[in-house]
């Protein structure tokens, strides 16, 4: 039995990795996204204290949709890396029952910490940010190599990896950035898929609460023609998007 500490659990999910899925949020996240959603998962001590047993029993009750919809269990946060022998517990336990595991990280991890997790991971969503450094620094606070340093790790495990990128006019949507993305990402062939996901300013409500600083206040989501001119950028590499 682990202990780790949560934001929030949903029970049935749709959009963090295939089928129906029970979803964790941890909670820590040593990451400042400009247009992160869930700011009140930064500090680890804010969170609920819970048992990797108490979830399982809890992940137990949602088999049957696991199993009709190709389905199972994601984690992602926060940053679940920042809990790695929780996070192991959780994902151990799914795979003695059968049970299908996600993790959703950023990949700014050490790699022994994350490689015990990936023993019991199935498919990885991993979060690019940006692939320009210094944009990737503006957006995250944090630096870019060791999320590359990582990507390249999963692919050398010939680990299912998803690569999620937010677009985010004025931000990431340069025309070198996206290209060298869309380039190193065509060089890893573990991927199976690129995510392009829209900014959306639905978190926003939440800074104001918590009494941080939205800077992306005037920024707005990006039209179709640029969703569509980057999805081709990615697409041109011979990569899946979705
Ligand atoms: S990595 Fe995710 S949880 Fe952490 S700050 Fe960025 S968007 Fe928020």
């Amino acid at each position: 039995m682990t202990e780790g500490l949560i934001h929030s659990l949903e029970s049935c999910g749709t959009v963090d990795g295939p089928g129906i899925r029970f979803v964790i949020f941890t909670q820590g996240c040593p990451l400042r996204c400009l247009y992160c959603h869930n700011p009140d998962c930064r500090h680890p001590e804010d969170g609920k204290k819970v048992t990797s047993e108490e979830l399982i029993t809890e992940i137990k009750k949602y088999r049957s949709y696991f199993q009709y919809s190709g389905g199972g269990v994601t984690v992602t946060g926060g940053e679940p890396l920042m809990q790695p022998e929780f996070v192991k517990a959780i994902f151990e336990e799914c795979h003695k029952i059968g049970i299908h595991t996600v993790l959703d990280t950023s990949g700014y991890v050490t790699l022994d910490a994350a490689k015990p997790v990936l023993e019991h991971t199935d498919l990885v969503l991993l979060d690019i940010k940006s692939f320009n450094p210094d944009t990737y620094r503006t957006v995250t606070s944090v630096s870019l190599e060791p999320t590359l340093k990582f990507a390249r790790y999963l692919a050398e495990i010939n680990k299912p990896t998803w690569i999620r990128f937010v677009l985010v006019p004025g931000l990431t949507d340069a025309e070198d950035n996206v290209l060298g993305l869309a380039k190193f990402v065509s060089q890893l062939k573990n991927v199976e898929k690129v995510e392009v996901l829209p900014f959306h300013k639905m978190g926003e409500y939440k800074w104001e609460q918590l009494g941080f600083d939205y800077q992306l206040k005037n920024t707005e989501p990006p039209s179709q023609e640029l969703m569509n001119k980057v999805i081709n950028t990615f697409k041109n590499y011979n990569l899946v998007v979705q």
